[in-house]
């Protein structure tokens, strides 16, 4: 079955009775229930694409009943809408729309926000009239693969109606917005018996009485037409097959797209890779590069994947940084020409967006979602990795032959469109990619949560897997994490290897991981201070090292931040297995700050002290206080400023550092104050 029907009585009862007794609510309620149904299975829709709607009565607050219909919200996916995501709108208005002729955007908009019931409620979809003005109580709208191949197909309407007989009445193909909505009613009007719509280079639509009868048309359609082109199973979206040898062409082609972007330090693009048998067998192909060019499968990706895909050769990938820094340069003209030869035609003024791709062909590897951060590059992925079912598909079935450039670059540059990406800066760290060792523990965790709210892309080492998955639920699911031992040889190597075929590179290292060894000097035996050499001195060189080859590749400069140790430059008793490494990690900090700062690379290290951790634990604390006859709270707070340092404020020193563009072969201190661990 490609696609299972999920609609279960019992849930449908409990979504019912979820928000109140009031019937519109228990008919919203049901209507939430099967958007999610349709949201959580990507092969009908992605990423805001498709919408969903309910017509209810409601009492206003004279007591006069209404026709409501509630819509999708832009901003909200199905996969996980509320009620506050399908907005209700007063259906009177918008069916006197009808009797226009012409309605702008604008004007569409305004009518929609001018009639929601809660003034406070996001924009109704772009797709509501269309919605409105067809009489069914409940209407889903999808975007599913099955109905992305037909839609595209050049004889789709024979094929449609060879599937489902009268059952689907075809749509031309317009441009989402008043004058889609006024076609469809009048096909709509003509065949009043239909179950749905198929909408050409576009998607699909079905109607009912109730959530069940519509969702059920949605399924037992998208089967219908599954299969015809012999789909049999689910998509399993995201897959990779496991890591490829030759990946350092990604920090390369990372580091050039940011170039192109014209960026000097920001505007690094985050990648999300993909390989799987469909996308290998799609590769095989002979007409690729007729096929890059086609456009994609529905008017809505173009945002985020834009109308076609970078083409990376295994001979571009093989020769280099010259043959990959070409083909960008070709995209970036093509996209030029591109928006130039559209915007003539165009009635209003546009400026041209970034000419980067945003998702990019590997023949023989795979494919690349490329965004300004993890999730849209995951986006981008999901599309990309859609579109090439699709093209794969609908080639072999009399071919792929998607909305022409003219409608593509309406769409692109249209601003309904654009908003669903959302406005605002960036955030400062967007695009960045840090990689924190000992990421788990206490320091670790609340640097890795600093970066993050930046906006940065994270991945953490750490050796006790229970702690990494742990605090990686702290971070966001686009986040990345890989288990090993830092002083294990191939550890760096590998950590450095991971990260970059999540993210594709790597921009930040905080080479954080570190542990104590008590005792003096003249009693330890020679492979405990060896290994305490491996922990705290030789795991920060590997790593460092492994970072700045990408950092190189890339070809963007860099951060290598350490984390030291006041021990480092004051002595404790005791603690001279864990003093002298770290001094000597300081001096390698200074060395490579020496050796790498031609290629912009700053190398920077933190000197912290008395921080609740993994290293001084609370029974440590406890013996500490004691052993010097001072309360806990006393020996926490035994420095200049009197107040206890936490790993936020040593989070800080880190996020500080690597905010710093013009400082390198520097250490921070964060320790409340210690006159005799002052760097002099
Ligand atoms: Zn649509």
């Amino acid at each position: 079955m490609f696609s299972k029907n999920l609609y279960n009585t019992k849930d449908a009862r409990q979504w019912r009775q979820s928000l109140s007794s009031l019937l519109a609510d228990k008919e919203l309620g049901e209507r939430i229930y099967t958007s999610r149904l349709i949201g959580q299975n990507p092969d009908l829709l992605m990423h805001g694409g498709g919408n969903t709607s309910v017509k209810v009565k409601r009492s206003d607050i004279f007591g006069n009943t209404e026709d409501i219909i509630h819509i999708k919200g832009s901003g909200w996916d199905l996969d996980t809408i509320e009620a506050a995501g399908l907005p209700g709108v007063r259906l009177k208005p918008l069916l006197k729309l009808k009797a226009l002729k012409n309605l702008s955007d604008e004007d569409m908009v305004n009518i929609q926000r001018n009639n929601l019931i809660d003034s406070s409620s996001p924009n109704p979809s772009v797709e509501t009239l269309l919605h409105a003005f067809l009489p069914h109580k409940f209407v889903d709208h999808t975007h599913a693969t099955p109905f992305l191949i037909l839609a595209n197909l050049p004889n789709a309407r024979e094929i449609c109606e060879e599937i489902f007989s009268k059952k689907l009445a075809v749509i031309p193909y317009i441009m989402p917005g008043f004058k889609l909505a006024k076609k469809a009613e009048s096909i709509f009007n003509k065949n009043p018996d239909v179950e749905g719509l198929l909408l050409l280079n576009h998607g699909h639509f079905t109607f009912g009485q109730t959530a069940q009868e519509s969702y059920n048309r949605i399924i037992s359609h998208t089967n219908a037409v599954a299969k015809y082109f012999g789909l049999k199973d689910q998509t399993k979206f995201g897959q990779k097959k496991g890591p490829i040898k030759n990946f350092e062409f990604f920090p390369v082609l990372r580091g050039l797209i940011a170039q192109i972007n014209g960026g000097t330090d920001t505007g690094m693009p985050i990648f999300n890779f993909r390989n799987n048998s469909t996308i290998e067998n799609f590769f095989n192909r002979t007409d690729l590069i007729k096929l890059q060019n086609r456009g994609m499968a529905s008017p809505d990706h173009v945002i985020r994947t834009k109308g076609r895909p970078l083409f990376l050769t295994m001979n571009d990938i093989q020769n280099g940084s010259k043959k990959i820094r070409k083909k960008l340069q070709d995209f970036r003209s093509d996209y030029e020409k591109y928006f130039i030869r559209q915007v003539k035609k165009s009635k209003v003024s546009k400026k041209m967006l970034k000419a980067d791709p945003k998702h990019v062909w590997l023949e023989g590897i795979g494919i690349l979602g490329v965004g300004a951060d993890a999730k849209s590059a995951s986006i981008a992925a999901d599309l990309a990795e859609q579109n090439v079912i699709v093209r794969d598909i609908g080639e072999n079935f009399g071919g792929f032959y998607p909305i022409k450039e003219k409608d593509m670059f309406e769409c692109e540059y249209w601003s309904l469109e654009q908003a669903k990406l959302g406005k605002g800066e960036p955030l400062k760290m967007q695009g960045k990619v840090v990689m924190i060792t000992g990421g788990a523990g206490a320091i670790g965790l609340a640097t890795a949560k600093a970066f993050s709210q930046l906006g940065a892309s994270i991945f953490l080492v750490d050796k006790d897997k229970k702690m990494l998955r742990a605090a990686h639920r702290k971070l966001s699911k686009f986040d990345g994490f890989l288990s090993c031992d830092v002083t294990k040889k191939e550890s760096a190597r590998k950590a450095v290897e991971a990260c970059t075929l999540q993210f594709g590179g790597l921009d930040i290292l905080i080479s954080n991981a570190g542990g104590a060894t008590a005792g003096a000097m003249l009693e330890m035996n020679e492979k405990t201070f060896r290994n305490a050499f491996e922990l705290n001195f030789f795991s920060h060189k590997s790593f460092a090292l492994e970072a700045t080859k990408i950092l190189r590749l890339q070809n963007r400069g860099g951060k290598i931040i350490f984390n030291i140790s006041k021990q480092a430059i004051n002595p404790g008793e005791n603690m001279g297995a864990y003093g002298i490494p770290k001094a000597s990690t300081m001096f390698l900090m200074r060395q490579l700050a020496l050796e790498l700062g031609e290629t912009g690379i700053s190398v920077n290290g933190v000197n912290a002290d008395r921080i609740r951790s993994g290293l001084l634990t609370d029974k440590f604390i406890k013996q500490r206080a004691k052993s010097r006859g001072v309360s806990e709270k006393a020996y926490m707070e035994g420095n200049l400023l009197k107040s206890e340092v936490t790993a936020s404020h040593v989070a800080d020193a880190f996020v500080a550092l690597a905010n710093m563009e013009r400082t390198t072969g520097h250490v921070l201190t964060v320790d409340g104050g210690n006159t005799a661990a002052e760097l002099r």
